[in-house]
C-alpha cells in the first residue's frame, strides 16, 4: 500500500464493498469490480481476483491518465476505463460499482431499457434506466457506450453483460447497485403475466420532483 492514511483506509472500505457485493449475491466468482475516487485518481479492485482472497494491499491506485500504481505489479480491473471515464465526466461520482447481478444481467441480455414500471426508477435520475449498446468487456468501446447510457442517470445496464452504478460514496454506490438489482427483479416478475402498466411522463416527472426533497435531497440517501 501507499503509506497514505486516507488511501489505506479507503482501500479497506473498497475491499469490504467488493465482498459485500458477493454477500448480497450481486456478483459471483471474479465477476464485477468496484472503485472509489481518491487522491486525484481512484482506487480500483484488481483484475481476475476473488474478493475473499484479496487484501486491502491488492487494491490498485490509478491516475486519471490510466496509469496503475499497484503494489507488486497487481493488475487493475479490466474495466478501469469505465470507472475512470465516469469520474472524469461526473464530478459528484465518488464511487462506482460494476456487477453481473442476476436480474440486471438477464434483462441486459434483452438489450432493452427498463421503462418506468415503478416510481423508484426515478432514483437513477430519469424516466428509465438505459441499456448501453454491446461492446467487448474491458474495451474503450464499452466505456463509451456506458457513458452514453449514463447521461443524466446514475446507473445503466450493459448489453449481454451486467450493470454499472455510481454514487457519492462507496456506501451510496453499493446502495444504488442493490436498488437497481431489486428493481430488475421486480420488473422481471411484473412482466410474467404480460407487459406491466407503465407510469406516464407526468407521473414520473412528479416522482422525480418528489425525490428532490426526499431523504437528504440526494434521492434519499445519506452516505
Ligand atoms: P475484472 O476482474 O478485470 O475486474 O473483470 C471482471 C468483469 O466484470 C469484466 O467486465
Ligand atoms: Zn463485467
Amino acid at each position: 500500500m501507499s503509506g497514505n492514511k486516507n488511501r489505506d483506509a479507503l482501500a479497506g472500505e473498497l475491499l469490504a464493498v467488493t465482498r459485500a457485493l458477493k454477500e448480497h449475491r450481486l456478483n459471483a466468482g471474479t465477476a464485477g469490480n468496484v472503485s472509489v475516487r481518491c487522491d486525484g485518481g481512484f482506487l480500483i479492485t484488481p483484475s481476475g481476483r476473488l474478493p475473499e482472497r484479496c487484501s486491502a494491499a491488492d487494491m490498485v491506485w490509478m491516475t486519471m491518465d490510466g496509469v496503475a500504481k499497484g503494489a507488486g505489479g497487481v493488475v487493475p480491473s479490466s474495466e478501469w476505463r469505465v470507472h475512470r471515464d465516469i469520474y472524469a465526466s461526473v464530478p459528484e461520482a465518488g464511487a462506482v460499482v460494476h456487477a453481473h447481478s442476476p436480474f440486471a444481467t438477464a434483462l441486459a441480455c434483452q438489450r432493452a431499457d427498463i421503462p418506468p414500471f415503478h416510481y423508484m426508477i426515478a432514483l437513477f435520475g430519469g424516466g428509465s434506466v438505459r441499456c448501453a449498446a454491446y461492446a467487448t468487456f474491458g474495451t474503450e468501446a464499452l466505456s463509451k457506450n456506458a457513458l452514453a447510457a449514463l447521461v443524466g442517470r446514475s446507473a445503466c445496464l450493459l448489453a449481454n453483460h451486467g450493470m454499472v452504478a455510481y454514487g457519492r460514496s462507496l456506501a451510496h454506490a453499493l446502495a444504488q447497485a442493490i436498488e437497481l438489482e431489486t428493481l430488475c427483479g421486480q420488473y422481471w416478475r411484473a412482466c410474467q403475466p404480460g407487459p406491466p402498466v407503465l407510469l406516464s411522463e407526468e407521473e414520473m416527472a412528479e416522482a422525480l420532483e418528489r425525490f428532490q426533497h426526499y431523504g437528504d435531497g440526494m434521492r434519499g440517501f445519506k452516505p
